[in-house]
């Protein structure tokens, strides 16, 4: 596939089929359609920016998930600039903080978030008095910024915030090389085609939303339905209606669907009492077996939930992958079931490079030294990246930048720097049945990667033992009295970090305690007896009524321990 920018690649795609549909409208834009409107959205941009060019600058935006978000966001690509897409839900200062974090030359509203960009320009008037200037997409100028030199020689790209787990947000400069890079690798590996038809439910300010649901199948030629916000109901019954025709009255099945494992778990939690008067037949048909691929990622997926969505599917087994803003994505299990092994995100995809640093010694670890005499396990390492899917900056952040990569070895003949990706993870040699698989794809070869946790909040050290978080709330889930549970380490001075949970009861959960009372921490100690050793057991429990989640799905740990033992 030739390397194109995507609005170069999308001019190629036959100009008669849907691009993009809104799943409740019903209104479908074609190929054609989209190409015309971006070429004249991209025309305005350029003429709006004061004699300016374009190149380079940072272009803020607020505008809905469907078309117009595509035709933004693509006609910001096109004119060579650097599209920062914001998120309407979060509050105005987190977003004005953005704004003046990427130096955006200015903010771009569609009218319904006209006043949520006001609030947003307003937040910084003290600072920085803004001549706002109104137009059909309306164009608010910050003239006030300095405008430093634009990144040089990439033409353009994406500007996207990591999610703020650990930290305050940091822009991560993706240029459109390494965005077409990331678009190829996802293609290779997850056969994008022009036949399918991708339901859209995912915020569009991150990665997971906007490289693996939008660009990548926008170079596919395939069709992206969007139904946003997500909501399960709605979701279950466009499963069961398969046949929307689309603009050329042909009928076509969703066959992909890419989101994150909480709204798995809101899916499956909303089926069985989705409709008692729905018929029969559109029972059998909320059945989601006839999509394609189902893909999770962004938080590690929990075993039950990934059996509870094969059960219901007929086998149509989970897909589980890893990634980051920074690299979007970069291990992925495979295409046939038998590939996607339960708890792990499979292989390096293609033309990503991994390995994996003994986080002490900062060893590698190589193939075939996976197992660990001493302590009887995986050896566990940071998994380090490098390719041409990867970031080269954060923006306006140095100290960051130099931080997180690292040299290579004197002797590698490839000299570009390794990405230090702050996660854990161990390889494992798991026989993949391939009996029966059409076809063995080329990049799903060696041990597969599991993942540990995050250095800085997952891994913890407890009486001198390394412990993954993760390894411990995945036997948690898989307790029927435990709905969510967050593990983390708290200060010891006799071990020094102790294994804490803190843990959202099922309904199950919430009686299953001596005499009716809610499930404690005796019955959490006996439930997890058998399946791990006595120092992973968590020695304090909490039960509250909900994790504090983000837009993503994630829990910031830090906050909840803050919150949890003030
Ligand atoms: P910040 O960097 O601001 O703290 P963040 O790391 O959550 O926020 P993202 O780039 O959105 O921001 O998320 C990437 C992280 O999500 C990864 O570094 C990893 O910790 C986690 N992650 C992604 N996919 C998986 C997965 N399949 N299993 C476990 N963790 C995952
Ligand atoms: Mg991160």
């Amino acid at each position: 596939l030739p390397r194109l920018p995507i609005f170069e690649a999308i001019k190629n795609h036959d100009a008669k089929r849907t691009a993009v549909v809104h799943s409740l409208s019903g209104r479908s834009f074609t190929y054609r359609e989209l190409v015309n409107d971006v070429a004249a959205a991209k025309d305005k941009l350029q003429r709006n920016t004061n004699g300016k060019s374009a190149e380079g600058e940072r272009i803020a935006f607020l505008v809905e998930n469907g078309y117009d978000y595509v035709v933004t966001l693509l006609s910001i690509l096109a004119a060579h600039a650097i599209a920062v897409p914001l998120s309407p839900t979060f509050p105005a200062h987190e977003l004005r903080y953005i704004l003046d974090q990427s130096e955006s030359l200015m903010l771009l509203s569609s009218e319904k978030f006209q006043e949520k960009a006001d609030e947003v320009l307003k937040e910084g008037l003290e600072t920085s008095p803004i001549n706002y200037k109104q137009d059909k997409i309306m164009l608010g100028k910050t003239d006030d910024y300095v405008t430093l030199e634009p990144p040089t020689s990439e033409k353009g790209g994406m500007m996207l915030y990591t999610s703020g787990t650990t930290s305050r947000p940091k822009g991560v400069l993706l240029p459109q090389s390494v965005l077409t890079a990331q678009s190829m690798s996802l293609l290779e590996a997850w056969e994008y085609s022009k036949d399918d038809l991708l339901l859209h439910v995912l915020p569009l300010h991150h990665i997971h939303g906007t490289v693996n649901a939008l660009l990548t199948p926008l170079f596919a030629g395939s069709t992206i339905e969007f139904q946003f916000p997500f909501n399960a109901t709605t979701l279950w019954e466009r499963l069961a209606a398969p046949f929307l025709p689309d603009a050329n009255g042909s009928n076509r099945p969703i066959t992909f669907l890419t989101v994150v494992p909480t709204i798995y778990t809101r899916l499956l939690a909303s089926h069985p009492t989705l409709s008692p008067t729905l018929q029969t037949a559109t029972k059998q048909a909320l059945n989601p077996s006839n999509l394609r691929l189902n893909i999770s990622g962004s938080a590690a997926l929990p075993t039950p939930v990934k059996s509870a969505w094969t059960t219901l599917s007929n086998g149509n087994v989970l897909l589980e992958r890893y990634g980051m803003t920074e690299v979007g994505m970069a291990l992925s299990c495979g295409l046939p079931f038998s590939s996607r092994v339960d708890g792990s995100v499979g292989w390096p995809l293609p033309s990503v490079e991994c390995r994996l640093v003994d986080t002490e010694t900062g060893a590698i670890i190589k193939e075939g030294d996976e197992w660990d005499e001493v302590t009887q396990r995986e050896r566990l390492g940071e998994i380090q990246l490098r390719g041409p899917t990867i970031f080269k900056e954060y923006w306006r952040n140095e100290t960051a930048t130099r931080k997180e990569f690292v040299d290579p070895e004197p002797g590698d003949e490839n000299q570009e720097r390794w990405f230090k990706t702050g996660d854990v993870a161990y390889r494992r040699a798991v026989p993949t049945a391939t009996a029966g698989v059409d076809k063995v794809q080329e990049w799903t070869k060696g041990p597969l990667y599991f993942i540990a946790g995050r250095l800085s909040s997952d891994i913890l050290k407890t009486g001198g033992e390394k412990v993954s978080a993760l390894e411990i709330e995945r036997e948690l889930l898989s307790l029927p009295q435990v709905s969510e549970c967050a593990v983390v380490g708290l200060p010891s001075e006799a071990w020094g970090q102790k294994v804490a949970v803190v843990v959202v009861l099922s309904e199950i959960g919430k009686t299953a305690g001596k005499g009716g009372k809610p499930w404690g921490p005796l019955d959490m100690r006996r439930g997890l007896k058998e399946v791990l050793v006595s120092y992973k057991i968590p020695q304090e429990m909490r039960v509250v009524d909900a994790l504090p989640r983000n837009a993503m799905g994630k829990v910031n740990k830090k906050q909840l321990v803050k919150d949890v033992w003030p």
